[in-house]
């Protein structure tokens, strides 16, 4: 398609031609993918996306992609859900969830997978691989099913039991490392020059980046064309933030939506909060942390895109906030208690960061505020253990049961 330019150097802005590569052989900067908005302008119309299926694809011109035929597992346009009791709850005028725990693989994940394996297949690879946090490998190992391609998935070796089995079951070879994912990612980038594999995140991380946007697409439409005025956002290395800023700029540019772009507010576990420390601290410059927190889809301690988002914060009026994890599990179980939403670690790291930013009078309390759920908590249940009431265990006779029931009714809830 002709709508897509070329790679361009985010620093020095040296062109580069579509291939597998991601950084500047000048400046060593990231590249990041150039289009011809004047020609998307020209064919993509509210009334074209309407009339298409309601996936991430309806959007495929924002994409970069050349092929007709797409790998995919039916991922986006998830629920935005109004969330009116958490609204009332937090003191917030109008709030809503982009439940993104709903997605084929339950996760956001499959957005930034789905584009990045469909190119890997346009520039002839026949692996596809990843270093993860946990869910891009479970994304992975499906796209590669469904493309009939191997998959060779690294994680760090603590994850949780749904993210190892949910990789598992697609039969990728799945390689724990002894370590954090920061020496994962280490490892994989010395893999990714000696093996010819499509690593989604590494060599093909200009491409898989642009999948987030998609999720400040579907915003928008459900929204009514138009943006909200602040979001907030989890952030591991800090792509899916920045992409989602730039995913509303787009619809901007091309006059789908109205020029008003929402602040953005950036989420953090305490224990890994590299980007909004820097934030705290008024500094551009991240200092890697080495991770300690249950929100492990987010321990990234040195963050690829963190001065990125950091510019992101500055640009839009936002900024970022961490949480411990008490307040993570707090989240979790707020979201579930008011909207009868489960997510994993990191929606409690962003409905505790909303929450924390509410109180401090930080983040306003009218207009259209967007929380991003991200991941599906069926994933982190052992973040839960000891935290919830237990079951009743009881005989099968209903006196076992009228018994237990008063039992329970006289403790104070
Ligand atoms: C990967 C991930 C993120 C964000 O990742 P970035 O590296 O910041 O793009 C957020 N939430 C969940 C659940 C994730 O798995
Ligand atoms: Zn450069």
């Amino acid at each position: 398609m002709s709508n897509i330019r070329g790679l361009h150097c985010r620093e020095c802005g040296r062109e580069y031609p579509i291939a597998p590569t991601y950084f500047c052989e000048f400046c060593f900067g990231p590249l990041e993918v150039s289009y011809d908005y004047a020609a998307i302008a020209r064919q993509l119309t509210r009334d074209r996306i309407i009339s298409r299926p309601l996936t991430m694809w309806r959007y495929r011109e924002l994409l970069p992609v050349a092929s007709e035929t797409v790998i995919e597992i039916n991922t986006g346009f998830t629920p935005l859900v109004e969330a009116k009791n958490l609204a009332r709850r937090l003191g917030l005028e109008r709030l809503y969830l982009k439940n993104d725990c709903v997605n084929p693989t339950y996760s956001f994940k499959d957005r930034v997978v789905s584009v990045a394996v469909t190119k890997a297949l346009e520039f002839g690879f026949d692996t596809i691989a990843c270093a993860s946090t946990g869910n891009l490998a479970m994304s992975v190992a499906a796209h590669a099913a469904r493309a009939g391609k191997r998959a060779v998935v690294f994680i760090p070796s603590d994850l949780e039991l749904g993210k190892i089995y949910g990789a598992l079951v697609f039969n990728p070879l799945l390689v724990a490392i002894e370590g954090t994912y920061d020496d994962v990612n280490r490892l994989c980038s010395e893999i990714a020059d000696s093996y010819p594999w499509a690593f989604v995140n590494i060599n093909l991380r200009p491409y898989y980046a642009e999948g987030s946007k998609t999720l400040a697409f579907e915003t928008a439409e459900q929204l009514g064309w138009q943006a909200p005025d602040q979001v907030v956002v989890p952030m591991a290395s800090g792509s899916l933030f920045t992409k989602i800023w730039k995913g509303f700029n787009e619809l901007a540019q091309i006059g789908l939506i109205p020029p008003r772009r929402p602040r953005m507010w950036g989420a953090q576990a305490a224990g890994c909060s590299p980007i909004a420390t820097a934030y705290a601290q008024r500094t551009f410059t991240i200092r890697p942390v080495h991770p300690n927190t249950i929100a492990k889809s987010l321990a990234i301690g040195n963050p690829a895109d963190g001065y990125y988002a950091l510019k992101t914060m500055e640009e839009s009026g936002g900024g970022a906030a961490a949480v411990p994890d008490e307040a993570i599990i707090e989240g979790i179980k707020l979201l579930a208690e008011t909207e009868g939403i489960f997510a994993e670690t990191a929606g409690g790291v962003t409905i505790a960061v909303l929450k924390h930013l509410v109180e401090r009078g930080v983040l306003a309390r009218d207009g259209t505020t967007v929380a991003y759920l991200t991941g599906n908590g069926l994933k982190t249940m052992e973040a839960l253990d000891g935290q919830l009431a237990e079951p009743v265990r009881i005989r099968p006779t209903l006196a076992a049961f009228q018994a237990a029931f008063q039992a329970r009714e006289l403790v104070p809830a």
